[in-house]
């Protein structure tokens, strides 16, 4: 993965909770000290919806998939999957970091995007 665009959760030092960094306190115990944890490995994919209407920045694609990924260590993520066929929740995923598209200035877009392993 990527070293300069990890994807980080935070672990609660109290109670071991993993949660997305966007939350201040810890949603189980209320603590506020927490950990910084990166996802590594490869993820399961937990469920996923193919997008028939795109927003603006994808105009060029008719339709994608979108998937909602768990790592071996726990962290959560959302992203588009590399392809729309053959995907069932369970199957094993890869993480690449990729230009996914230009938004509507023009300016180029970087995210995951999960590509599964078989
Ligand atoms: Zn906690």
């Amino acid at each position: 993965m990527n070293a300069a665009y990890k994807i980080i959760w935070n672990k609660c030092k109290e109670c071991g909770f993993l949660q997305h960094k966007t939350h201040l306190r810890c949603l189980k115990c209320k603590g506020d000290k927490f950990e910084s944890i990166a996802a590594s490995g490869t993820c399961k994919l937990l469920t996923y919806t193919i997008l028939k209407a795109t927003p603006m920045e994808f105009r060029d694609q008719q339709s994608y998939a979108l998937g909602v990924v768990e790592f071996e260590n726990g962290l959560k993520a959302l992203g588009q999957l590399t392809t729309k066929e053959n995907l069932k929740t369970g199957i094993i995923l890869k993480p690449i970091y990729k230009k996914i598209c230009n938004d509507l200035n023009g300016t180029e877009v970087y995210s995951y995007i999960f590509k599964p392993l078989e």
